[in-house]
């Protein structure tokens, strides 16, 4: 066997090499941060488009290390998703999610809902829906202020398990929000195996839009928007960041905002003052 591993071990360049060893000390890492929950959540507001009212907000995990400081999702969620950990992580998140959700009610702080992202991973835990039940009854969470975000492409991947899962949970009141839509390669008929709620227009739609004339870019967000519309989905322009995205998304029907022209991602204490303020925004 020696000899063998050695033999495959001559394949790899010398790059090959380092990214392994990067991926396994981070798996390692990644490992170590869950036993000593060294997670956070930020909170991004979302807003009334019409108003600017905040009324719920996207739970976003960071990593807290004590070394490197924050490390955003981007880093560590692929690695994550491939190695099984987003399982631990996920329910974290989800557990963490709906203490802070009872928290604010009981603060009497008016939000509606928070919404939680899932990895189409973690779907392949069978009896999901159920931990996901037993979590909202442990934490006292109002499943109907619950929002499950799940991006379009592990969507158009489903496979009937969790569609199921998703159709208990949508039963029990939570909402489900396609996220990323227009990214995943989806076929339309995909969609309506969902029990949906919610579309999120990926930021890569709006990112283009520009004063002036009528281009692609306006084109394509307004036939994204179209598509939900149709299902009678509540649509979310995501990644809004002046006053010519938010003007467009208003104009074609758009009903919540969320981005950086708003609010970037802030700790929970944070978020807090701003729904103290009754900041609109
Ligand atoms: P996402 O779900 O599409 O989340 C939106 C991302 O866009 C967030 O990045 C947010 O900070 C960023 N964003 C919001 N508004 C703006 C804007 O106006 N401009 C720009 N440039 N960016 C904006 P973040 O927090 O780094 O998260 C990245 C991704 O990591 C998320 O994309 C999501 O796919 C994943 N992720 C985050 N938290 C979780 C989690 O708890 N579980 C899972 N499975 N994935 C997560
Ligand atoms: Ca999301
Ligand atoms: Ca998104
Ligand atoms: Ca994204």
């Amino acid at each position: 066997a020696k000899e063998t591993e050695r033999g495959i071990f001559m394949f790899f360049t010398e790059d090959m090499n380092v990214r392994v060893k990067e991926r396994l000390m981070l798996e390692n890492k990644l490992r170590r941060a869950i036993e000593a929950e060294e997670f956070t959540l930020y909170y991004q507001p979302k807003v009334i488009a019409e108003t600017g009212e905040i009324t719920g907000a996207e739970a976003l995990i960071r990593w807290v290390d004590p070394e490197l400081g924050i490390i955003g999702p981007d880093k560590f969620i692929p690695v994550a998703e491939e190695t099984g950990l987003i399982v631990p992580i996920g329910e974290w998140v989800f557990r963490t999610a709906c203490a802070q959700m009872k928290k604010w009610k009981d603060m009497g702080l008016s939000i509606t809902n928070v919404a939680v992202n899932l990895s189409g991973r973690q779907f392949s835990k069978p009896d999901l829906a159920a931990d996901l039940m037993a979590i909202m009854e442990e934490e006292q969470a109002d499943p109907k202020m619950l929002e499950i975000e799940i991006t379009e492409s592990f969507i158009a991947s489903s496979q009937s398990s969790m569609v199921e899962s998703l159709a208990v949970l949508s039963k029990k009141g939570v909402k489900l929000s396609v996220d990323d839509f227009g990214t995943g390669y989806s076929s339309l008929s995909y969609l309506h195996r969902f029990p949906l709620d919610i579309m999120k227009i990926d930021r890569s739609f709006i990112m283009n839009i520009k004063e002036g004339e009528d281009d692609t870019s306006e084109k394509l967000a307004k036939a994204v928007i179209a598509i939900g519309k149709s299902m009678n989905l509540k649509i979310v322009g995501e990644g809004v960041e002046n006053d010519t995205q938010l003007e467009f998304l208003r104009e074609n029907g758009c009903d919540y905002i969320q981005g950086y022209y708003f609010s970037k991602p802030v700790p929970a204490d944070e978020f807090e003052k701003l729904l103290q303020e009754g900041a609109t925004l």
